[in-house]
This record gives structure tokens, sequence and C-alpha cells, in this order.
């Protein structure tokens, strides 16, 4: 067993030996290439960027020295003496565990210190060789492959990459609307027409390219009407400077309709919610006129809600065709994700979960969330076995299909 899980009990123990053994569909990273990733030339505070650097921000580090410090070249002591204050603050949270454990396990410490900055630091780069990504992926974390957003569609990575097409998420003026629902060549839309048929070219290219999914973010839902979408259309074209609110008749059609054209392609909807910018604007609520309407929509719900956890557990009760991921979940807090992984196992039929979903850019992080996820999961099935609600062999067969035959299958991977 590795070593960086914390205490266990005997069932808890023998639950993380056999979940170590099985292979894994990551359910949603944002990984680049690997070629993109070993010339990047990262240091040791890469680590501590994507969600870290959330914590560092609301702990009060500068916005501008955030980005220079995890993303610039400047010199390692300066990063140290900006950094260390705010890490100070935030060294005990689910975003720093993450970080910590792919530190000790690829790179031999168990936090980042002034004394070895340096070292570690020489480390990732000498780690930073063609085959990380099987490395890492396949070999450390058992991963088959993982539903990834933001690489080219087009590659695959020698099959660890799955990536899924987005559907714009951010619009809210002429300039946004022109640059995503753009004509095959480029040109502007001349009307609503236009961008619908954007949306319904994306999903055919997802479908040509043997993509399995198209992810989108929600809106407020106000169930707006065509002439609405149109009349839209018209104000925003005539009005090039005016900002409109990302939830708007026109957004809200062409993603209703988007997500249609999605299952018309035979494809799934994989939906963010909750957590992110105006988490209110992303809850799951706003999803449930769409499910009403589409009974037979395959819909992958992102992240659980969080903090509408309930919402979104209650939409994988009702709807046979809503399937809830915990990607993300345990980086947010492995409390929430044990509680919400145990209502779900007393709600849900076990084909509704999708257990693992990295979430990062970072490939060593994926490591390192994903032991955080082992351990969650053991803790929740052992806690059952023990309260009599199933056996072992029943909670390893939980644990298989939750990691691996759900995704598999819904995804048609
Ligand atoms: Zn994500």
């Amino acid at each position: 067993m590795l070593p960086y899980y914390g205490p266990l009990n005997q069932l808890e123990a023998a639950f993380v030996e056999a979940l170590e053994q099985m292979t894994v569909i990551d359910g949603h990273e944002h990984l680049p290439l690997e070629k993109d990733r070993l010339n990047q030339n990262l240091d040791a505070f890469s680590l501590f960027s994507h969600y870290c650097q959330w914590d560092l921000w609301s702990a009060g580090m500068d916005w501008d020295t955030r980005v220079r410090v995890l993303q610039g070249d400047e010199d390692l002591a300066w990063k140290w003496k900006e950094f260390a204050p705010y890490y100070d603050q935030m060294k005990h949270t689910c975003y720093a565990r993450a970080a910590h454990i792919a530190l000790e396990h690829f790179y031999g410490e168990k936090e980042l210190t002034a004394d070895n900055v340096e070292a570690v630091t020489e480390r990732i780069r000498k780690n930073s060789t063609e085959g990380l990504y099987d490395r890492v992926l396949r070999q450390e974390c058992k991963i088959e492959t993982t539903l990834n957003c933001d690489s080219p569609l087009t590659e695959r990575q020698d099959g660890l990459l799955t990536p899924l097409v987005r559907h714009p998420g951010d619009v809210w003026d002429w300039k946004t609307v022109a640059r995503d629902f753009a004509g095959p060549n480029g040109e502007e839309p001349e009307n609503l027409d236009d961008v619908l048929a954007s949306c319904k070219r994306r999903a055919e290219m997802a479908k040509e390219l043997g993509l399995p999914a198209i992810k989108f973010m929600p809106l407020y839902y106000h169930g707006y009407t065509e002439a609405e979408a149109r009349e839209c259309f018209a104000q925003m074209k005539a009005n090039p400077e005016k900002r409109f609110p990302r939830s708007s008749p026109l957004t809200e059609y062409a993603m209703e309709k988007a997500m249609e054209y999605t299952h018309e392609a035979g494809l799934v909807c994989a939906v963010h919610t909750g957590y992110w910018n105006d988490y209110k604007e992303l809850s799951p609520e706003n999803l449930v006129p769409i499910i009403r309407k589409n009974w037979d929509m395959k819909i992958d719900v992102f992240h659980l809600g969080y903090p509408y956890v309930r919402e979104a557990i209650m939409l994988g009760k009702v709807w046979p065709n809503v399937k809830l991921n915990m990607c993300w979940t345990y980086l947010i807090s492995q409390k929430f994700a044990m509680e919400a992984l145990d209502e779900m196992l007393e709600m849900l039929p076990v084909n509704k979960i999708f257990g693992f979903g990295g979430d990062y850019y970072v490939v060593e992080k994926v490591f390192g969330h994903l032991v955080m996820a082992r351990e969650t999961i053991a803790k929740v099935l052992a806690r059952k076995v023990s309260e009599g609600a199933f056996s072992f062999d029943r909670g390893l067969q939980i644990a298989e299909r939750i990691l691996y035959s759900n995704s598999k299958e819904f995804y048609n991977l």
C-alpha cells in the first residue's frame, strides 16, 4: 500500500489495497499534450499552481504576484519569499494535500521549504522527459484514459487523452458571439440560424472525430423563446460595445439547442455544475427544465454541483439519463465528498456514479488527487460494510463500477 493515506482501520486498508489494483477511467482533466508540458520548464512552484493558487489568492496573495510566482521565470529565492507567507496559511487544505502527495511521491519532499525549492525544481525538470504521461497516468495511476478538456481535438496521446469539445460558455457581447458562433470560414453569424448552425457543426465535428462528449456551462434558466433569442441576437449585433448578461435569451436558446444536437449525434452532454465564478448561475437546478424536456439526453453532471450538492444528487436520483461525476470533489473537500458518496450509495443505483476525475493541468497532481479519492471511497465503503449495508465483495463491485465500468459504458470508451 502507498504510504500517503491517513490512518486507516483494517477494513479501510483492505479496500484501499483493492482500489490500488483497479483500472480507472478518469472522468475529467485539463491536461496539455505531453510535448507541451515538456516545453514548459516548470519549477517547484508549478506544483502549487492550478487549484492551490486560489487558496493562495484568497489567503491574501496579490493577484499579479501569484501569476509571477506560479508561472513566471523569476528567481526561485524571490518566488519563495513571496510564496511562503500564504503557503503557510493554506498548506493544510485539500488543494494543498494533492500537491503535497505529488511532491512527496515524485520528488521526495513532504513540503516545499526555502531549502528544497531548488532541488525540487531540478528533480521536476529531470523527470520532465518523454514518457512522463505514460509513467504517471498509466503506470502510477492505472488510468486507461482521461476525458480531457483543452487539448487538441485530433490528438490522443497514445490513447491516454480522450478530448472533449467545449460549447462556448462565456458569451456576453457581439465580439464573443462573432468569435464563438462563427461560420465554417470564420465569418460572423448573420442571424440566430447561423448561431444554431455553428452549434450543430460542433456536434457533428465531435462525432466525426470520434469524441464522446461536449462540455457545457449552465446558465440561469428562464425558458426564453426562439423569438426572444432572435431579438437578443439583433440587439447584440446592433450594440457591439454593450455587455449583456452571460445568461441571455441568445445564450440560453443556443445552449439548449446545442445540447439537443449533441444528443442527436449520439454524444454525452457533460455539464460543469456549481463552484466557479458566479456559482449560483452554475447551480445544477438550472438544468431541471432541460432535463424534464429531454428524458433520453445523456447528461453527466460534473462536480456534484458544490455547494448545491443535494440538488445535484436529486438530478441523479430522479432521472435515468443523468449521471453524477465526482471529478474535482475530493480536492474541494474530502469531507464533503465522503458524505456525498455515502448519501449517494443510499439513494442511487450504482450505475449513476462516476467516482474519479482529477481535474488538473499538472499531470503529477492527478496522482495526488487519486490517492485522496481512493482513501475517501475506501472509507465510505468500509463504513457501509461495518454498518451492515452490504458485504465487502459488494463494496469491491461498487468500487470497480464507479471507477471504471460506468463511465466506460456511458461514454462508449
Ligand atoms: Zn475542470
